[in-house]
């Protein structure tokens, strides 16, 4: 059986070094807000290029409390507009509603199932106050086109960098294009932790300030709070077994990248259109290797059949979701076409090569 995503095999690579830090962290007596805490924020911000890194304790949460610090601090109000794709993992859009902010979703493009930038002027009005792109599923989106739209616009961009922690544009990584981005550590992300953790990078130090603040109940200074805030803290544990990982994400999205190429080249069948490789190669980081069929659900089970697991991200779009039912009856194609016919083959960082030949070779065989 080749599984989607090994996770006991990925954390195993780094063993001796995460065991070592679990049981030093064990023994130390302290378990938040400690010295792992603060070296990995440091090791992150200088990784991403950003000046701020602020651990949390989820990818939703990092989100949640960027918009929510925007409202703190004057720059956005309950009932303002954020622009989002319509083709996204949910929680980018939760952040946004979350906080009483109202989400206009615009429509993927379909080569690279990334926010269509062209589509996003259209959707400007006087209640616009920002725009989440969402690197999805490893790809880079973003362009100066969109950086003049937002500046003409007075509009802050937020990047949702859940699934693309190490790519490159321009020379500058995701999470250091924009205003502020949202990390998630979740365990199957390409640098996860053994349990839930986030992060938010940012250069602007008050934005930062008031992260911090809200994450810790709102206080800024124990006992006095400032702010209705939250708890939202990663812990030691896990921020120590991040620091170990960060070290080898750029040798781990290499091997994603190779795996992809293979793909690309040698998967050779009419019925299935792939992925496009970027012209930048760093653009991506292969978080997800998705294909597409109009015979998705057939292919899925044709794999299964010759144990090769796949999953679909996403199986249904936020707008058709129950908890949006306000959206139900809104039509967006593209995604909803998407939706219909996408399928995620295995790729992480220990495939080994027989296992990449025995997915392209089952596949061409469709
Ligand atoms: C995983 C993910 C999130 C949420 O992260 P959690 O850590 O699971 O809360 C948000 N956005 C995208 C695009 C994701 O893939």
């Amino acid at each position: 059986m080749i599984k989607f995503l090994d996770l006991q095999k990925i954390n195993l690579l780094h063993q001796e070094e995460i065991e070592a830090k679990l049981s030093q962290v064990f023994r130390s007596g302290w378990y938040l807000m400690g010295q792992e805490l603060s070296t990995f924020q440091e090791n992150l911000s200088q990784y991403i290029g950003a000046q701020y890194a602020i651990g949390v304790a989820n990818g939703l949460d990092a989100l949640r409390l960027i918009l929510r610090a925007y409202i703190e601090l004057g720059i956005m109000s309950p009932g303002d507009e954020i622009i989002v794709p319509s083709n996204t993992y949910i929680a980018s859009i939760l952040a946004v509603s979350d906080n009483g902010l109202v989400p206009v979703l615009v429509e993927p493009d379909i080569n690279n199932y990334n926010i269509d930038i062209s589509k996003i002027k259209e959707k400007i009005s006087s209640k616009t106050k920002g725009i989440l792109i969402v690197h999805l599923y490893g790809r880079i989106v973003f362009s100066e086109e969109l950086q003049q739209l937002a500046q003409a616009h007075n509009l802050k961009i937020i990047e949702d960098n859940a699934q693309t922690i190490g790519a490159e544009w321009n020379g500058k990584k995701s999470g250091n294009l924009a205003d502020a981005a949202g990390f998630s550590f979740y365990p199957g992300k390409n640098l996860g932790a053994l349990g839930d953790a986030g992060a938010v990078t940012t250069n602007d130090e008050k934005l930062a300030a008031t992260i911090k603040a809200l994450a810790n109940y709102g206080s800024n200074q124990k006992y006095v709070n400032i702010y209705q805030g939250l708890n939202s803290r990663l812990d030691e544990i896990q921020a120590a077994v991040l620091d170990v990982k960060l070290k080898y994400i750029d040798s781990e999205n290499e091997t994603r990248r190779q795996i992809a190429k293979r793909y690309i080249s040698e998967i050779k069948n009419p019925a299935i259109t792939l992925p496009e490789y970027p012209e930048n190669e760093k653009e991506h980081v292969w978080h997800v290797f998705v294909i597409r069929t109009a015979q998705r659900d057939a292919l899925q089970k044709y794999l299964t059949e010759n144990e090769i697991q796949t999953l679909i991200h996403y199986p249904i779009p936020p707008h058709k979701q129950q908890a949006y039912k306000e959206w139900n009856e809104q039509s967006f194609p593209i995604s909803e076409k998407i939706h219909e016919e996408i399928l995620s083959l295995p790729i992480s960082p220990v495939m080994t090569a027989e296992e990449i030949e025995k997915v392209i070779e089952i596949l061409n065989k469709f």
